[in-house]
């Protein structure tokens, strides 16, 4: 096999493969999921409430639920007695409530202590307000009293009831097209009736590796063999974002493997990914096969670690990204080209991540004219703020040194050091960094 052609043309920059990236694919087709299941989907339509939030006035103590007037000057020292005339606890209300006006029931008349026309109705918390009160002292502010309730404390109308509505009015949308739905979106949706939602498929990403070298994690390694990371480390990558990953292995650097494979994976991945042979030596083989189609091309990124890419389109319309082998270049062109794909798939409204601004506390040594993604440690430091640290070094090979980082400080092309207390932009990496 002879040694493929060098790639004509200068270098193309990060931004403009990041677009091309992008310009792939759109979102995928809306799916209704059980709620069980839709945590880590962008939703694909808004959500309108079919009730106020809460639902009803309901009491945010266990307490008794009163008048606000008839307490007025109560103190430790100067109780307020009221007639206890029903009790409220939090589930299904059968029949009326009690109300604080009118005895509820079997309540013994305690007689000449009670100051007030109103009595008071036992609560428990979540349970609706009664008709007349207008607010509820706390058990703590009583003397727990079944029948007649001595309260120590005056309150303000109001107090401790959570009024209907507060949280959201019927027909407010609370979440909208392209939201992503995490517990909290899990519990709005619960609480407004919601079982089922339309959400954004999450894509199912083919992953495959190209190496004659590789041999599988568990199997010894002999001279020359490594084993295989790239499609676990990129699987791995996948299932973080919520998407679906299809580890299907690695084939040898021989064209006819890797067109049987491709035709296996048709039109039942909504994405492609491979991991090597994509540079200019020979035995690139994913070059080699791709590289005719016209759809895929294969370009040099000014990015360090991960300069040689594949991309485009496969025959079936596929996004593909054809990963250099080096396992800091394969996972961190994922992370710079394949994630934002992956979101904008997913749903995303905003699939590219910003990086957030760190101060490196020693000086990072990066190459002028590429933007370098280094190996950092970031820590947040009891002040509150984001700082970072070389990790692991530079080399694309450095597997060890790529597992002690979990950011990636992102050095712009114009730059060759970040000095020690600047400021430099930090991505995740391999996980959040707190
Ligand atoms: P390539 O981009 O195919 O030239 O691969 C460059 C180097 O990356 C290879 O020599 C391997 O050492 C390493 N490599 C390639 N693919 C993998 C893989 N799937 N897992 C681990 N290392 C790999
Ligand atoms: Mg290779």
């Amino acid at each position: 096999m002879a040694w493929g052609k060098d790639l004509p043309g200068p270098l193309r920059s990060v931004d403009e493969h990041v677009a091309e990236a992008l310009g792939l694919a759109g979102p995928l087709l809306p799916v209704e999921l059980e709620l069980t299941e839709a945590a880590g989907h962008y939703l694909a339509e808004r959500v309108v409430s079919p009730w106020p939030l809460p639902l009803f006035d309901n009491s945010a103590m266990d307490g008794y639920a009163l008048r606000s007037a008839d307490v007025v000057g109560a103190s430790r020292s100067a109780p307020v007695a009221l007639e206890v005339r029903g009790d409220i606890p939090a589930g299904p209300i059968r029949g009326s409530l009690p109300s604080v006006d009118s005895p509820g029931g079997a309540v013994d008349s305690p007689g000449g202590a009670i100051r007030s026309p109103g009595g008071a109705v036992r609560i428990m918390t979540g349970a609706p307000i009664p008709p007349g009160a207008d607010a509820v002292v706390p058990v703590e502010a009583t003397d727990a009293g079944m029948h007649r309730v001595r309260v120590y404390e005056a309150v303000p109308a109001g107090a401790n009831v959570r009024a209907a509505g507060e949280d959201a009015s019927r027909g407010d949308a609370v979440l909208a097209a392209g939201d992503l739905i995490g517990p909290a979106q899990v519990a709005l949706l619960a609480s407004v009736g919601i079982a089922r939602v339309t959400c954004h498929r999450a894509p199912r990403v083919a992953i495959f590796s190209t190496g004659d070298e590789l041999v599988e994690p568990g199997e010894m390694p002999g001279l020359g063999q490594v084993p295989e990371s790239n499609s676990y480390a990129l699987a791995a990558g996948v299932a973080q974002l919520g998407a679906r990953p299809w580890r299907l292995g690695s084939v040898p650097d021989d064209p006819g493997a890797l067109r049987q494979l491709l035709d296996r994976v048709g039109a039942e991945a909504d994405m492609v990914i491979s991991s090597g042979g994509v540079s200019a030596g020979a035995f690139d083989v994913v070059k080699e096969v791709l590289g005719g189609s016209g759809t895929v091309s294969f370009v040099k990124v000014a990015m360090r670690p991960g300069m040689p890419q594949g991309i485009g389109t496969l025959g079936n319309g596929v996004p593909f990204f054809g990963l250099p082998g080096n396992p800091a270049s394969a996972l961190v062109s994922f992370t710079v080209f394949v994630v934002p794909a992956i979101g904008k798939m997913m749903g995303s409204p905003s699939p590219l991540r910003r990086p957030v601004m760190a101060r490196s506390t020693e000086r990072l040594q990066s190459v002028r004219g590429k933007r370098e993604y280094l190996r950092v440690r970031a820590e947040v430091t009891p002040e509150g703020a984001l700082s970072v640290r070389g990790a692991g070094g530079r080399g694309s090979h450095l597997v060890a040194g790529m597992a002690a980082a979990n950011a990636l400080a992102v050095v712009p092309e114009d730059c060759d050091e970040v000095r020690a207390g600047e400021e430099v932009g930090v991505l995740p990496w391999s996980g959040p960094w707190w």
